[in-house]
């Protein structure tokens, strides 16, 4: 067969040699990449209360979340696609996800999993529970319920991978790589105070480490 050349494979109206017929796909490369990245979105194995009993329900035969490439949940972050945040997210915890956040690699997603994950839950404006993760770190799918079902989280899921399907090589890559993480204090920090935040964070550090330098000195 003659090998065609680039402009005329560009002709509108080309006709595609019987032999070739069938055997030959034609995509874009960010398509192959979002087609690959969308079937393997591997969850992070961590769970903070009750709506973490349906997530791993939903991970059981019943539901089956093998059927989407993400039955590998990762023990941890560094291997792990998506951060499934499901339950009361408490202002002790705070600094936890928001390290564990850090250490998933790009591109990386959340999902926020249930009532309290997305805005505080019955718990809203309690002393110790921080009103929505989405205060603390990026959040791509939302899911209401108290808690929802495990056909409620497998929608959710689905939504993450019409929107990795959507997403662009340009953009995968634009969220913020590292986010300072809040220091335990009495109130939920804002992330508009970001840098008073991190100014505060690395003072607070200065001084353990003069503290850790004094006690091995003397
Ligand atoms: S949303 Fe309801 S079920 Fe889920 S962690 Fe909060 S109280 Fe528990």
């Amino acid at each position: 067969m003659k090998r065609p050349s680039r402009d005329e494979l560009q002709k509108p109206g080309y006709e595609i040699p019987d032999e070739l017929k069938g055997s030959v796909v034609v995509t874009t490369l960010n398509r192959l990449y979002n087609w690959g990245r969308r079937n393997s979105v591997w969850p992070m194995m961590f769970g903070l209360a009750c709506c973490a009993i349906e997530m791993i329900a939903t991970a059981a035969s019943r539901y089956d979340l093998a059927r989407f490439g993400m039955e590998v949940m990762r023990p941890s972050p560094r291997q792990s696609d998506v951060m499934i945040v499901s339950g009361t997210v408490t202002k002790r915890m705070a600094p936890l996800i928001v390290r564990l956040y850090n250490q998933m690699p790009m591109p990386k997603y959340v999902i926020a999993m249930g009532a309290c994950a997305s805005g505080g839950g019955p718990f809203k404006e309690g002393y110790n529970v921080v009103s929505g993760v989405d205060k603390l770190i990026p959040v791509d799918v939302y899911i209401p319920g108290c808690p929802p079902t495990p056909e409620a989280l497998l929608f959710g899921l689905m939504k993450l991978q019409q929107k990795i399907e959507r997403q662009s090589f340009k953009e995968v890559y634009t969220k913020p790589d590292y986010i300072p993480e809040p220091v335990l204090g009495p109130d939920l920090m804002d992330p508009r105070d970001y840098p008073k935040i991190r100014e505060y964070t690395q003072k607070k550090l200065q001084e353990l480490q003069q503290q850790a330098a004094q006690a091995a000195q003397g």
